[in-house]
C-alpha cells in the first residue's frame, strides 16, 4: 500500500524552502549559526582588553551577610589562553623589569659605623697598600714582602 501523493510531484521530492528564510530555532542550522556570534564576543572582549575566560567567585561581606557573585580575570600569561590578560601580564612584568624586580639578591646593607681603632685599623691597611703599590712599581720586591706581612698582620 502506498502514501497519497499530491498530483504533479513525486513522492521523495522535498518542499523547497526559500533561500533568505532564516533557520528554524533548534534545528542543527540554528546551532551552527551559533558559534560565529560566539567568535564575534570573544573577538570584541579581546579588543576591549576583557578577560575570555573570568574566574567565577562568590564575596560574602562578613558584616553584613550580603553575598554577591564576582567575575576576576583568570590572569593567564600565555597569549593562546588569554591574550587580554597575558598582554596586561606583559606589561606589568615590563614595568617590574625597569624597576628592577627581577634582582634576586638584595642590596647588602649598610655597614654599622666603625669604631675609632676600626677606623684607624682601616687607615693603616690604606697606607699599607699603598706602600705595597708603590714597592711593586718601583720593583723592589724585598719592600713587597715585608709590606705583605704587614698587611697580614693588620
Ligand atoms: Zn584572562
Amino acid at each position: 500500500m502506498t502514501a497519497p501523493t499530491l498530483p504533479g510531484l513525486a513522492p521523495d521530492t522535498p518542499t523547497p524552502i526559500p533561500a533568505d528564510t532564516p533557520p528554524t530555532p533548534g534545528t542543527r542550522a540554528a546551532r551552527m549559526a551559533l558559534p560565529m556570534s560566539r567568535q564575534v564576543l570573544k573577538e570584541m572582549a579581546a579588543e576591549y582588553g576583557v578577560c575570555l575566560h573570568p574566574v567565577t567567585l562568590r564575596r560574602t561581606d562578613l558584616h553584613t551577610g550580603h553575598t554577591e557573585v564576582i567575575d576576576l580575570p583568570c590572569g593567564s600569561t600565555r597569549d593562546d589562553k588569554c591574550p587580554p590578560c597575558a598582554q596586561r601580564a606583559l606589561r606589568l612584568r615590563r614595568t617590574q623589569i625597569r624597576e628592577g624586580w627581577h634582582r634576586i639578591d638584595e642590596p647588602a646593607p649598610a655597614p654599622t659605623p666603625a669604631t675609632d681603632a676600626q677606623r684607624e685599623l682601616i687607615l693603616l691597611r690604606a697606607h699599607l697598600e699603598f706602600a705595597r703599590d708603590d714597592a711593586a712599581r718601583n720593583s723592589q720586591p724585598d719592600q713587597v714582602a715585608d709590606v705583605d706581612d704587614a698587611i697580614r698582620e693588620v
